[in-house]
């Protein structure tokens, strides 16, 4: 069934309370080594799948990455892929608009990143910024030149919500399976990754002074996500929030979700036509013939 089950996954009715929502790990979750064993498993599931998806040629599947900064996404999306096929696969980072994306509507550069059908396509960062980092700073819609008098007010961000609703519905409709994973950090445990990237001098160059100023907008950030999650959590695009204060932890289950939603697609290899079938023995005897 896709939606998966999962107690990750967020509400369908608005429910969706953001503060409710663990970071943690559960209390009984699987010692590291167990987590590791299991992606390990996951990693290979997910192989064989792919080739199925591959083959079959009439889905592609999309997993969208959001979360705080140092909430873990690149380290997630390659452990989580480890073991595919990278010929399936294409992961897209999302940074600042170009001028050239600004000239458009905000769908038009993730539409242009789809994947294909039979293929893994990953978004790092999305279409969800601009109902997050843009509902923080309004003041980047200066620079959206948007023919709208007064852009900004709720019935612009609801606007622009129903909009990502219905176009990834459309998305659904036409083979492109949506699932999307908000990483649950806490704000003391980015504040710990921060100090480690400071003291580690391997971890140094991924220290940006511009995310810890970012860190002062937290309490702001959590309220637009918890209106995205809310607003665009549909059976036909969910969203997982997932516990991200411990790595491992959350891999496995993010590769869990991954791998249970391939395996609820009718998925199969295609039929071998009977005219080609019929043709299999003579053309067995052919190369048989040929041999040595
Ligand atoms: P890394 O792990 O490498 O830091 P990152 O995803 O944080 O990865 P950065 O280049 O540090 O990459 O940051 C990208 C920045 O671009 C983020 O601050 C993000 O909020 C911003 N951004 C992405 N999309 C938009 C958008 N549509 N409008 C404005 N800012 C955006
Ligand atoms: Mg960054």
């Amino acid at each position: 069934m896709h939606p998966v089950p999962s107690p990750y996954l967020v509400p369908f009715d608005g429910s969706f309370r953001l503060a409710d929502a663990p970071q943690a790990p559960p209390v009984d979750a699987p010692s590291e080594k167990k987590l590791e064993d299991h992606l390990d498993d996951l990693n290979e599931e997910l192989a064989d799948l792919q080739r199925v998806l591959y083959a079959h040629n009439r889905y592609a599947l999309l997993l969208v990455f959001q979360a705080m900064d140092a909430a873990g996404k690149d380290g997630t999306i390659r452990k989580v892929l480890r073991g595919t096929n990278p010929a399936g696969c294409q992961v897209f980072s999302f940074k600042k608009p170009s001028s050239e994306e600004l000239d458009h509507d905000f769908l038009w550069r993730v539409a242009r990143r789809l994947p294909e059908r039979g293929r893994i396509g990953v978004f790092n960062r999305s279409h969800y910024e601009e109902v997050l980092v843009v509902r923080v700073h309004p003041e980047y819609l200066a620079g959206q030149n948007l023919p709208v008098a007064e852009p900004g007010t709720e019935a612009f961000w609801s606007r622009r919500l129903s909009a990502i609703e219905t176009w990834e519905r459309h998305l659904a409709d036409t083979g492109t399976v949506v699932v999307k994973f908000f990483l649950n950090v806490s704000r003391e445990e980015q504040r710990q990754r921060f100090l480690a990237r400071l003291d580690e001098p391997d971890k140094n160059w991924k220290f940006n002074v511009g995310d810890v100023e970012e860190r002062r907008h937290w309490d702001a950030y959590m309220d637009a996500y918890e209106a995205a999650l809310s607003a665009t959590s549909r059976p036909w695009a969910p969203w997982y929030a997932v516990p991200a204060d411990d790595k491992d932890y959350m891999r496995a289950t993010v590769a869990g979700i991954v791998v249970d939603t391939l395996k609820s697609l009718p998925l199969a290899y295609p039929p071998v036509a009977e005219s080609d079938r019929a043709r299999f023995a003579e053309m067995r005897a052919l190369l048989e013939a040929q041999g040595g």
